[in-house]
């Protein structure tokens, strides 16, 4: 075992290091830009940037990298070492202040939605300074921003950056208000990243999953999760040996891994860390998810980061969540007496408004093809967007909107467990709804519907700036009130604005059938699919509100549009391929070869035995031969769909008709080769089945 405080952030550039490392004046400003947003000189960057680059190479580390996230979500590097050959055939190290502020990558070859058509083709990537530079295999990472050459973002980390400084500057105004200024208002990330973990030679047994992340194929597990037993059950000494090196390799890296377990589905796990300021906390999730993928393969595992890598088991989210904190003051916990908690009540009804009323792009930020999988299948939240309070913030709300002033919050009650050497505590006044897409989870909200794969800066972004929208809506409306009246004339506010936007709130199953037909009435978006999740990204609705924070422009928002369409498009088409050949090439000529093996052997056993000896075997080859049958049939209809796809040239037309004509073939072409796994000999079947790779020692 690791001494956790001997190794935590060896690896990072933090603020320890910098005030060791940097002359007091060069730290000083360097904080302040840290701390305070304030742009910083070449100067003080030559400064910075040497001190890190002695740093780095005392670390071992000989190349350095702008560590960036371009619009197809993952993160991108390219090394460039410290070296500086002098003329005398001998060579120094160099790393200067510019080198470390920007970067000129060729932004051609990166997504970019049609942005680099009215743009030139160069790309710029910036520093970050307020997310730490740190050391990966013997690179320095500068987590950076990603522009075009006439600063259009073509990265998700910039729209994220400008979100929190929009909510920054509209929480200001609205604390104003109640006499309060601090230095900072930022927006904090706490994201749980579930994942599988299977052997490699299971998953390289596995062309479906190699090539697309997920079993095209595979009928489920003969066990699946139905004794529970896997939630928060012992884990595999071979997980545990893995998700040891994953803490000691994140400690070094200053990443806060806190909480590990087994998840509810077989071969399923989850990692939380403890949140941070949500640009770092993002850039910390990206490198998680990198640690894991690489050092699965220590340990002859391979770490699926898809959505729904197993049909009929339970996919992987990953819950966002979400604060917003006033230097260091947490401005979402409602304290002892919400009712009475002003500050925090115009705070919650800003949140309740900004998902109401983007209700659509939030559920837009999360939607890919693999999450489509996972939402609204009985363990994610539905494709409805709604707010769960709990017990006592929703009676709070109620009485608002009932005008009940004389409400008054329950005191906490104690929980008694009943076991004498158990501490009493207080019972959390928000009870745990597992169903419910956002949830307040007593001094945050969490956002459930992020799929595993995500990258959260697109959620983020939506939510700080729907919340800037709402603040400001707030401050603009209050700033001109007397101070006499602000009491009086906030509540009304709040009362108004919450009745305005009460739909949005739903205490029940989010599971069930009934919310479904409820959401219609109450008018809730219920976008399905992908295609139909994206459509509000060039509605005027989103322009207008990006335009409105300096967000995104209409362009880049465009842009990130196609981009989304495009990686569905790419993303169905590679999965139709594979399941064409699959399903020709593989799994319908083995299924043939036993069929033939059957009728010989029927054939055999008739000659001698008898026609009553056989009839089984006959049956079962019916059986066999029908449903290949519809195999061959629903893989030619299959084919036939996607060439249709493929000819339509307009991306969200091309979508709709992959989500509504091939998706549909693609299941029945997949339940007729699910359904022969089961009364297939096991020997001719071509892969490992689910049993095999789930249910591993
Ligand atoms: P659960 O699985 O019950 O939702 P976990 O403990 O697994 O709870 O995860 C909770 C996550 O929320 C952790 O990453 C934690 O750091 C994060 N978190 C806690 N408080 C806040 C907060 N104020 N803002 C943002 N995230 C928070
Ligand atoms: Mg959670």
């Amino acid at each position: 075992m690791s001494d956790i405080s001997k190794i935590y952030g060896e690896l990072v550039f933090n603020d320890h290091t910098m005030r060791e490392k940097l002359p007091s004046d060069v730290y000083k400003t360097l904080s302040q830009t840290i701390k305070q947003g304030k742009p910083i000189n070449i100067d003080i960057a030559n400064v910075v940037a040497h001190a890190m680059k002695e740093w780095a190479i005392e670390k071992g580390a000989t190349h350095f990298t702008h560590w960036f996230q371009p619009l197809s979500g993952i993160t991108s590097e390219k090394h460039d070492s410290f070296l500086d050959p002098q003329p005398d055939g001998t060579a120094i190290t160099k790393f200067s202040g510019k080198e470390l502020i920007q970067g000129e990558p060729d932004a051609s070859s990166f997504p970019n939605g049609g942005l680099r058509a009215t743009f030139e083709a160069r790309g710029y990537t910036a520093w970050d300074p307020t997310s730490y530079a740190f050391i990966k295999d013997e690179v320095l990472c500068i987590p950076t921003a990603f522009c075009s050459y006439t600063g259009a973002a073509l990265d998700k980390k910039t729209p994220l950056l400008r979100s929190m400084g929009a909510l920054e500057e509209q929480a200001k105004r609205v604390l104003a208000l109640f006499g309060d200024a601090p230095k900072r208002v930022i927006t904090n990330v706490g994201a749980e990243q579930e994942y599988f973990l299977i052997s490699e030679k299971d998953y390289t047994a596995r062309q479906d999953l190699v090539l697309t992340g997920r079993t095209l194929f595979g009928h489920r597990p003969v066990k699946g999760q139905e004794l529970e037993e896997h939630y928060f059950g012992a884990i595999r000494p071979t997980v545990n040996e893995f998700m040891k090196e994953l803490d000691d390799e994140l400690w070094k890296l200053g990443i806060s891994a806190h909480t590990k377990h087994n998840e509810v589905a077989p071969a399923q796990h989850e990692l939380a860390p403890i949140f941070a300021q949500s640009n770092r906390a993002i850039d910390e999730n990206l490198l998680t998810m990198e640690k894991m993928r690489l050092l699965a393969s220590h340990h002859g595992l391979v770490c699926l980061q898809h959505e729904k890598p197993f049909e009929g088991v339970n996919g992987s989210g990953k819950h966002n969540n979400w604060s917003i904190s006033a230097d260091n003051r947490n401005l979402l916990d409602p304290g002892e007496s919400p009712m009475d908690n002003l500050r925090f009540l115009v705070l919650l009804t800003g949140v309740i408004q900004a998902v109401d009323e983007y209700q659509e792009l939030l559920r837009m930020s999360v939607a890919s093809a693999g999450n489509d999988h996972r939402l609204g299948a009985n363990e994610a939240p539905p494709a409805i967007v709604s707010i769960f309070l709990g017990d006592e913030l929703g009676r709070v709300v109620e009485a608002l909107i009932e005008h009940n002033d004389d409400y008054k919050s329950r005191q906490k009650e104690a929980m008694d467990l009943g076991v004498a050497v158990l501490p009493n505590f207080p019972k959390d006044n928000t009870d745990r709804n597992r169903t419910s897409p956002f949830a307040f989870t007593g001094n945050k909200f969490e956002f459930r519907m992020p799929g595993s794969e995500a990258n959260l800066s697109d959620s983020n972004t939506v939510l700080n700036t729907a919340m800037a929208k709402s603040l400001k809506e707030f401050a603009d409306t209050m700033e001109g009130v007397p101070a006499e009246d602000f009491h009086d004339a906030a509540y009304e506010y709040i009362r108004q604005t919450l009745a305005d936007h009460q739909r949005i709130i739903f205490n029940g199953d989010g599971y069930g059938e009934e919310w479904e037909a409820e959401a219609a009435r109450r008018g809730l978006a219920n976008n399905r699919t992908t295609p139909d999740a994206l459509r509000c990204c060039a509605d005027q609705k989103t322009f207008d509100l990006f335009e409105e924070f300096g967000v995104l422009s209409k362009e880049e928002m465009l842009s990130r549009y196609e981009v989304k369409l495009d990686k569905y498009n790419k993303l169905l088409n590679i999965e139709s391929n594979v399941m064409i050949r699959q399903s020709r090439r593989m799994y319908m000529p083995d299924i043939n070869n036993y069929c033939g093996e059957l009728a010989g052997e029927i054939y055999r056993v008739e000659t001698i035995a008898g026609p009553d000896a056989v009839k089984n075997q006959k049956a079962l080859l019916k059986q066999l031969t029908d449903g290949l049958n519809v195999a061959y049939d629903a893989t030619n209809r299959l084919e036939e769909e996607h060439e249709i796809a493929k000819a339509i040239e307009d991306n969200q037309e091309q979508a709709s008709y992959y989500a509504y004509h091939v998706i549909p073939v693609m299941e029945e072409l997949r339940a007729a080769i699910d359904g022969l796994e089961c009364i297939c000999d096991h020997d001719y079947w071509p892969v490992p089945t689910y049993n095999d790779i789930l249910f591993y020692g």
